[in-house]
C-alpha cells in the first residue's frame, strides 16, 4: 500500500526520549498532515469495514486519538482503555509489566457486553505489554476481539 511510506515518513523519530537509548516515535508530526492521518485511519476502516466490529477499544492516550475516527467510520462504539482512577464509574483493571515498573489498565464495567465484537486500538507496540493487558481486559469479559496496531508504518498488525 502506497499510504503506508507516507505513513511511516511523517512520524519523527526522536532519540534518546523520554530516557537516553529509547528511540521515540513521535506521532504528532503525522497528526500535523491531514492527508496522512486520513490515510492512517481510512486503511484501518477499509480493513475492518466488514467485520461486523461493534466496539473499538483505545488506550489511552494515543489510542485516543486513532480510535474514534475510527469509530466513527466503522459506526462502533468507543471505549476508553484509560489509566489508573480516571473513570468515575465502577471499573475491571488489569495490571501489567513496563520496562520499569508496573502500569495498569481501567474499563467501566458494562462498557463492553458478551455480544460485542471488539477492535484494540493504540498507536504503537514495542514490548507489547500494553496491548497484552488491553486484550486480557477485554478477553476476561468473554466477548471477540482483534488488535491492530501500527509499527511506525509498516501495515497494521493484526491479533486474532
Ligand atoms: P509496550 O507496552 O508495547 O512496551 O508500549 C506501547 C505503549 O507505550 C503504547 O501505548 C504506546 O503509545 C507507548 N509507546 C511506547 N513507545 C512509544 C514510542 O516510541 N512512540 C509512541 N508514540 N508511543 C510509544
Amino acid at each position: 500500500d502506497p499510504r503506508l511510506q507516507g505513513i511511516s515518513a511523517a512520524i519523527r523519530v526522536v532519540p534518546h526520549f523520554p530516557k537516553p537509548g529509547i528511540m521515540f516515535n513521535d506521532i504528532t508530526t503525522l497528526l500535523l498532515r491531514p492527508k496522512v492521518f486520513k490515510d492512517a485511519v481510512d486503511i484501518l476502516v477499509d480493513r475492518y469495514r466488514d467485520m461486523a466490529i461493534s466496539a473499538i477499544a483505545g488506550i489511552e492516550a494515543r489510542g485516543f486519538i486513532f480510535g474514534p475516527p475510527v469509530a466513527l467510520a466503522l459506526g462502533a462504539k468507543f471505549v476508553p482503555l484509560r489509566k489508573p482512577k480516571k473513570l468515575p464509574g465502577e471499573v475491571i483493571s488489569e495490571n501489567y509489566v513496563l520496562e520499569y515498573g508496573t502500569d495498569c489498565l481501567e474499563m467501566h464495567v458494562g462498557a463492553v457486553q458478551p455480544e460485542d465484537r471488539v477492535l484494540v486500538i493504540d498507536d504503537l507496540v514495542a514490548t507489547g505489554g500494553t496491548l497484552c493487558a488491553a486484550i486480557k481486559l477485554i478477553g476476561s469479559l468473554s466477548v471477540e476481539w482483534k488488535a491492530s496496531v501500527y509499527t511506525c508504518g509498516v501495515p497494521p498488525i493484526d491479533m486474532i
